[in-house]
């Protein structure tokens, strides 16, 4: 008979538990995200040494890390410069020369000795004379040699003041009590390991940080060994049920249901100027009926510059004023919500309701007023960044909130807004617009917790844009080709992006190109907008452009979302290689919206690397965002497509979303049985990567 199962939640064994840890090296660890000896577990070697065996020196190869055991034959104090200590060595194979720039006299005395033994072990270098070691670590061996390790040595991540023999005895202290007692109990089900081929957890953890001689090391250190995809494998599916399980808490939230009553919002379509494509319709559709139940929708909107998302998410705010209620969108930046307040409020002020702009700048009596009247019900509609979620605000009803430019909030973020959002026991429904399309995988995973909708057309007469990569040294042509389209009445963007750090910088850049263009250009009307100007100034300079006032608007990347004038056909961005894929394909979007052909260009300071060289080439080639996103992900990483980057969202510990994505179809597989088969494993999984409520907080 089986004995008793080891309970699947132990409380963590706190890490000063282990022998040799006091307050001090804690506080160290805890600055690794090590605060229990299960932690220490988890914190996995970067890579590994190989002190298995003994290389001789004729088989040693520049580059390598290695092991050389040999007799000290002569050594010397070169002053060429600067002082060293030199040490030549053989094993009878060939010779090896010690290098020294840091050295006492007790050392110096003690390299010597000719006869002396020595194992030593260091990279190998190509040195002038010979094969080097520089800094080596070398310990004296007797005549019969110690024998050498049975195990790699890991080398972890760590911290300034921790060393790696301390991080080494930890690791094997907490595997003892792993082997021991009932630490991390392993939580994957047999039959799910075996149609996996992942190893049992404590399996994979030995040997992660005691690989016997032998293991492959490239496997251990590109991530493909089954140890380290077990360990990825669980951590992926760990993240997975924690946005399941927040996405279940969330629909248990009443929200107040919306009816379609075909009123409001349909009246707004029939005005437009347009009709809504197909997959327009059908996404407003999947909302519609999200919106018509009694639990919060959790909806992302994904589409590509340009598919018209925002009229979609008007037609949704509709549906909750229709219902009564309010709705609230929110953007990143204050230009942004500008942008989408300008459009808000031509579209519904006709209807006669009553659009407001919430803006971090307005303060006093006018925002007094303003929130009064959002709280009293008689704002329909509110449009802000941040600001509009903060303490002070409330609303009389928000049945509907809107985030746009997904991308720019990490998940964090995104979970904070929803609790701002609650009141009085009820939850808004949530539309989430992306401009950045995932790829379908990474979606599933980065948003498990969300529905999705895609806009997979644009509206019809949309020109593709034609992009060139022009080096910086052919300025004169480009100066040349914006005379030419505004000659001709068109008009055109130039965009100068973040260059220097700081923004006020990157303003002073922008006002200067559009002095020199000023001088180049003295037949055009240039105008500059970046964020530095006031709201009335920058909104002066954009309505002359819109209202074909001006021929040429030089702009930060301000412009990037939002700005929508169909006449402008050419764009050039400047210094192009600092920027994202994405970002570029967002800023190109601004073009190529009327019927004219309409071209961007891609402007660089050569050199250019082969990396930023085959980045500017996807866009060359490629008009898609999806496709355009894919690219990047395999060429910059998960953390760049999906934004954690910029918000500095600490997210995996050992997966990486981009290696590990064949996992990812599995993990959501899995995240399904163990809800169904094995709820109790649920808990205690996400409390092992996640740390119980503190890094997602709690719905
Ligand atoms: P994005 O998805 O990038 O946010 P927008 O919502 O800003 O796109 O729409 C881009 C432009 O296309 C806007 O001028 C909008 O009015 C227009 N538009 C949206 N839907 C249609 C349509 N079905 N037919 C024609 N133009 C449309
Ligand atoms: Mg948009």
């Amino acid at each position: 008979m089986p004995g008793v199962a080891p309970p699947l939640t132990a409380e963590p064994l706190p890490v000063t538990a282990l022998k040799g840890v006091g307050p001090k090296l804690a506080d160290r660890l805890r600055r690794l995200g090590i605060a229990s000896a299960e932690d220490v577990l988890l914190h996995l070697p970067l890579r590994y040494q190989d002190r298995t065996r003994v290389t001789p020196i004729n088989q040693a190869q520049p580059g390598d890390e290695a092991q050389i055991e040999a007799e000290v034959v002569s050594s010397e104090v070169t002053a060429r410069g600067r002082r060293f200590l030199l040490c030549h060595l053989t094993d009878g194979t060939g010779v090896l020369t010690l290098r020294f720039f840091h050295f006492s006299p007790a050392q110096e005395q003690l390299f010597s000795r000719p006869g002396m033994r020595l194992r030593c072990f260091g990279e190998v270098r190509q040195g002038y004379t010979g094969l080097e070691m520089i800094h080596p670590e070398c310990r004296r061996v007797g005549p019969d040699a110690p024998p050498v390790d049975d195990r790699l040595t890991p080398i972890y991540p760590t911290t300034a003041g921790l060393q790696q023999f301390t991080l080494r005895g930890l690791a094997e202290q907490a595997l003892a009590q792993l082997h021991a007692t009932a630490l991390l109990p392993e939580l994957l089900p047999a039959e799910i390991r075996t149609r996996l081929q992942l190893p049992p957890l404590a399996e994979a953890l030995e040997l992660l940080h005691r690989p016997p001689a032998g293991t492959a090391l490239a496997d251990l250190e590109s991530g493909r060994h089954p140890a380290r995809r077990r360990l990825a494998f669980e951590e992926l599916l760990a993240h997975q049920l924690s946005l399941r399980r927040l996405r279940a808490r969330m629909q248990r939230q009443a929200a107040p249901p919306l009816a379609d009553r075909g009123g409001l919002s349909q009246r707004f379509l029939e005005r437009l100027p347009f009709a809504l494509t197909a997959a327009q319709q059908r996404v407003l559709a999947e909302i519609g009926a999200d919106l018509a139940q009694p639990r919060p929708m959790l909806r992302l909107l994904q589409g590509d510059v340009g598919s018209g998302k925002t009229v979609v998410a008007a037609a949704a705010a509709l549906r909750a004023v229709e219902a009564g209620a309010q709705a609230a969108l929110m953007a990143p930046t204050e230009l942004l919500a500008e942008q989408h307040y300008r459009n808000f409020r031509a579209w519904l002020e006709p209807l006669g309701l009553e659009v407001a702009w919430l803006t971090g700048r307005l303060t006093g009596k006018a925002r007094q007023t303003l929130l009064e009247r959002l709280a009293a019900g008689e704002i329909h509609v509110a449009v802000g960044t941040h600001a509009l979620f903060q303490e002070t605000v409330a609303f009389a009803e928000l049945a509907l909130a809107i985030v746009d430019e997904q991308h720019r909030f990490g998940v964090h973020q995104r979970l904070a807004l929803r609790e701002k959002g609650r009141q009085g026991g009820r939850c808004p429904h949530q539309l989430i617009m992306t401009a950045t399309p995932i790829p379908r995988t990474l979606a599933m995973s980065a948003y498990a917790d969300l529905d999705t909708s895609t806009i997979d057309e644009l509206p019809p007469g949309r020109q593709p844009v034609k992009t060139v990569v022009v080096p910086d040294s052919r300025r004169d042509e480009v100066i040349e080709r914006i005379r030419q389209a505004c000659r001709a009445g068109r008009q055109a963007y130039w965009v100068c992006p973040l260059i220097e750090e700081s923004e006020a910088l990157q303003c002073q850049a922008a006002a200067v190109t559009a002095e020199r263009l000023t001088a180049l250009l003295p037949e055009l009307r240039i105008g500059l907008a970046h964020g530095r100007r006031s709201a009335a100034d920058r909104e002066a300079t954009m309505s002359a452009f819109k209202a074909g006032e001006l021929d040429l608007l030089v702009a930060t990347t301000v412009i990037e979302v939002g700005v929508d004038v169909a006449n402008a056909s050419l764009m050039i961005i400047e210094n192009a290689e600092r920027l994202g894929l994405a970002q570029l394909h967002q800023l190109r979007g601004r073009v190529g919206r009327g019927a004219a052909h309409s071209s961007c260009v891609l402007l660089y300071r050569p050199p250019l690397s082969p990396i930023a060289h085959s980045r500017l080439a996807v866009l060359r080639e490629c008009n898609d965002g999806f496709e355009i996103a894919r690219r990047d992900l395999e060429l910059r990483g998960p953390g760049e497509v999906l934004g954690t980057r910029q918000t500095g969202e600490q997210t995996l510990r050992v997966a990486d979303l981009l290696r590990d994505q064949d996992l990812l179809n599995a993990v959501r597989h899995t995240a399904d049985a163990l809800l169904r088969d094995h709820p109790d494993r649920v808990e205690p999984l996400i409390r092992r990567w996640i740390g119980g409520s503190a890094r997602y907080g709690e719905v």
